[in-house]
């Protein structure tokens, strides 16, 4: 049996260390916000390069409430892509402005920057790059096209904790970068957990009041916020895994030549690109084939579980049915939906394991190119 994940083997390592600093924090009964809420966002933000981190409840408001503090709202166009997890979406959705789709370049998968001129209109304020699979998208021509129109930049980092474009790390491109901390992220709590980085001293301002009710100070409240503080015991946690994010980002490069090495010259099978200035962190390992299901369920015969991210790119999900969209405004994304096969990739899979995957690969691709 070859899980896709294996949560086990990923917090065996650490548990005596993660049960210490939870008995602290149950000691300290500080469960809230707090000192190692603080902690860690001095931690988080030195790793990004960053001035400012705020830890928040979870990824998805991380987006939201950035979209919030920087008054986007009803009558605004936020540019994002279909081809990402439907939470970007939702955000925009939620912050009461209309998203706007940009396909995906073939290659690395992330927004074509090329695409965005003819998604502006003068509504738009925002764009929202996914750094999807755990590569960051094409950061300089964004942010050129943003500057020239006046257009704020947030990056959905949520699957790239620690990548890097031109030698800076996800989250420290744009106006802001948000982050999950969902357990299956590169950086993972032991439940709920987001952030926002960002170099902006007034924003991150503002987001401190939104995540804790729009409080200034005590009984003060400016402005209507939220409650999206991170819990003390996650944030204790993430500081610890903070610690070895880098170690197991090597890893999984690791692991992404060797699947590279096995399957690269498989006829049927495309590997996932890396654009030269970029380094990816293989949240996922992604490859496209033709008749995935078929394929997926050669594998799960085996025993190897494998994922699929995502089927229906978001602007085809009856959620956005309001939006008008059909199928062939996004050929790329929508291809992708199609052919995307996500292999089993942690940072503790052996190569013994990943040897299993590719010889099943291999043995499934000639049975579905005679079907
Ligand atoms: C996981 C994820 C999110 C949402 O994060 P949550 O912590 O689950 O709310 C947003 N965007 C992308 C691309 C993600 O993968």
């Amino acid at each position: 049996m070859i899980p896709f994940l294996d949560m086990k083997a990923r917090h065996a390592p650490l548990r005596q260390e993660f049960l210490d600093a939870i008995a602290k924090v149950i000691d300290s009964g500080d469960f809230s916000g707090g000192a190692p809420v603080a902690d860690f966002e001095k931690d988080f933000a030195t790793y990004c390069g960053t001035a400012h981190a705020i830890a928040v409840g979870n990824g998805t408001e991380a987006l939201w409430l950035t979209l919030l503090a920087m008054g986007i709202g009803p009558g605004d166009e936020v540019i994002t892509v279909p081809m990402t997890f439907i939470a970007t979406v939702e955000a925009i959705f939620m912050a009461g402005a209309t998203p706007v789709f940009v396909d995906i370049d073939e290659r690395t998968y992330t927004m074509a920057p090329e695409a965005l001129e003819s998604a502006l209109s003068e509504r738009t304020k925002a764009i929202i790059p996914v750094h999807l699979f755990g590569q960051i998208a094409e950061m300089e021509p964004i942010l050129a096209f943003a500057r020239k129109h006046g257009l704020r930049v947030i990056e959905d980092a949520a699957q790239a904790h620690g990548a890097e474009y031109k030698s800076s790390k996800a989250g420290a491109h744009g106006d802001a970068g948000c982050f999950s901390f969902y357990p299956a992220k590169n950086l993972g709590a032991l439940g709920e957990g987001g952030a926002i980085v960002t170099g902006n001293a007034d924003l991150a301002d503002k987001l401190r009041m939104l995540r804790n009710h729009g409080q200034s100070r005590k009984n003060h409240h400016p402005v209507m916020g939220w409650n999206s503080r991170m819990d003390s015991i996650q944030a204790a946690v993430l500081r610890i895994k903070l610690r070895h994010l880098d170690s197991e980002n090597r890893s999984r490069r690791g692991h992404a030549r060797f699947y590279e090495a096995g399957l690269a010259d498989l006829h049927g099978v495309t590997t996932p690109g890396c654009a030269v200035d970029r380094t990816h962190v293989y949240h996922l390992y992604v490859i496209r084939v033709r008749m995935r299901e078929m394929i997926k369920d050669e594998l799960a015969g085996k025993g190897i579980s494998c994922g699929v991210h995502y089927p229906v790119p978001v602007h085809l999900q009856p959620a956005c049915a309001g939006l008008g969209f059909r199928s062939g405004d996004f050929p790329i994304s929508e291809r992708c939906g199609e052919e995307f096969l996500s292999l089993p990739m942690f940072p503790e899979l052996t190569q013994q394991q990943m040897g299993c995957v590719i010889q099943a690969v291999k043995q499934a691709i000639p049975a579905c190119n005679a079907a």
